[in-house]
């Protein structure tokens, strides 16, 4: 691994750190669960498309700059070093579009991917079901076949879909064959959020937002031209992304070292200025401590990624790898704001940056697949560790 920039990623980081410094709102905008943070954050990706910063990796033909996957980090470190946004159209360019583009036939690709990437159409991942969490495959909903109309009819219900709420497409595996064995009989559905018989109905999170929604499907026709996929493959085609999702797309490295970066300004500042105290000693106090700890780890997560980048790069796979690094990041972002609100004391109530940080790192060990099934995977298919018992899953 070779941590030098060439020159031409130099001039890319060069060129991505002064468009950002131009061009990066100057407050934060608000969260983008409510209407008006989500019409201010679409604002934001069609701003970063005009000039092709909004999905660098992907082809000139849909916006992007054929960045190759170190750009990509590179870019993602600047990113989050400007205090950019959070992305509203992260589940659709970084979960659906590698599918769209390794799976997708070329009308699905001029259909959905220039939309994508200017945010005007904003995706919602359609996955988990009442029932079906961590174990995805005893999915229940349905897509039955109608030939007369050349498509699929689809009925169920799905959950936790992230921004639901005031997205316009979903995309969904259903239960195409109830005779196949439970992998083998699902299909990868995309579907508007206000198609004729699909029902939004939102769900507060702990700050109160509907940054969720529940999505009910009542006799929904989807077009074959609108399966992603073979029928009955839509197990594979899904996974084909998940192992990235864990492991890189989601949590990019950018935006814990700059959380890391954040922290140790505070752990300056908040002591020093703000509490009129002496700051707390890095080598003896916990506080202190912690912040060190936890801006290693960030480092870490940073060095190791760059690993793994270069590993695919050279054709290598994510494969179960990506279970380690979603354990990481995620622990690395709970130990991250914790430390910032035992620095912060009392004052956190008042800082809204590290709270609403804190509630959703606090979620970060279940989304993107818990951290025990992370686990399981980490000692069967890294550590060669027993399997776990048939039937034990619950
Ligand atoms: C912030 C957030 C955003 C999300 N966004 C989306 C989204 O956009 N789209 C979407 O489809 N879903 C989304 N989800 C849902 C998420 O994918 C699920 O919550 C997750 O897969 C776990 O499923 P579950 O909630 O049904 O829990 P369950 O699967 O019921 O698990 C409950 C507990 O049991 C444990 N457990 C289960 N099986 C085992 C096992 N075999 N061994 C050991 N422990 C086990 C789990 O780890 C967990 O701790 C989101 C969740 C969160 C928190």
């Amino acid at each position: 691994m070779d941590l030098e920039l060439s020159e031409s990623e130099l001039a890319f980081q060069a060129e991505a750190r002064a468009w950002l410094a131009a061009n990066v709102p100057a407050e934060p905008l608000p969260s983008m669960d409510t209407a008006e943070g989500w019409a201010l954050h679409q604002e934001w990706e069609a701003r970063l498309a005009a000039d092709r910063w909004s999905v660098v990796s992907w082809p000139r033909d849909y916006h992007g700059r054929d960045a190759s996957l170190i750009e990509w980090v590179i870019f993602e470190e600047e990113y989050y070093r400007a205090g950019a946004p959070g992305r509203v159209s992260q589940n659709g360019i970084f979960l659906l579009a590698p599918i769209i583009f390794e799976h997708g036939t070329k009308d699905q690709q001029d259909r959905f991917l220039p939309t994508m990437a200017t945010g005007e159409e904003i995706w919602a991942q359609c996955w988990s079901e009442p029932e079906a969490g961590s174990d995805l495959a005893s999915l229940n909903s349905t897509a039955r076949r109608d030939d007369g109309r050349g498509g699929w009819v689809l009925n169920g219900q799905k959950t936790w879909s992230s921004r639901a709420t005031y997205a316009t497409w979903g995309f969904g595996l259903f239960r195409s064959d109830p005779e196949a064995a439970r992998h083998h009989g699902l299909t990868y559905f995309l579907f508007p959020l206000d198609a004729d018989g699909v029902t939004v109905r939102p769900i507060a999170q702990l700050d109160g937002e509907a940054g969720f929604a529940e999505v009910f499907f009542d006799d929904v026709f989807v077009p074959d031209a609108d399966v992603l996929g073979a029928p009955g493959d839509g197990w594979r085609v899904a996974m084909s992304t998940a192992g990235n999702e864990r492991g890189l797309s989601l949590r990019s490295p950018g935006r814990f070292c700059a959380a890391a970066d954040r922290l140790v300004d505070l752990y300056r500042s908040s002591a020093v200025e703000v509490r009129g105290a002496p700051a707390p000693s890095l080598e003896t106090s916990d506080v202190g401590k912690n912040v060190v700890d936890a801006w290693l780890k960030a480092e870490a997560y940073r060095l190791y990624t760059w690993g793994t980048v270069t590993r695919l790069a050279d054709g290598g796979e994510m494969g179960a790898a990506g279970s380690v690094n979603k354990v990481w990041w995620s622990e690395l972002d709970i130990a991250l704001h914790e430390t910032a609100l035992d620095l912060l004391g009392t004052d956190a109530e008042l800082d809204s940056t590290w709270l609403d940080g804190y509630t959703f790192a606090l979620s970060g060990p279940i989304y993107a697949g818990t951290n025990e099934i992370q686990r399981n995977i980490i000692a069967e298919r890294i550590l060669g560790l027993p399997r776990e018992p048939k039937g034990a899953q619950r």
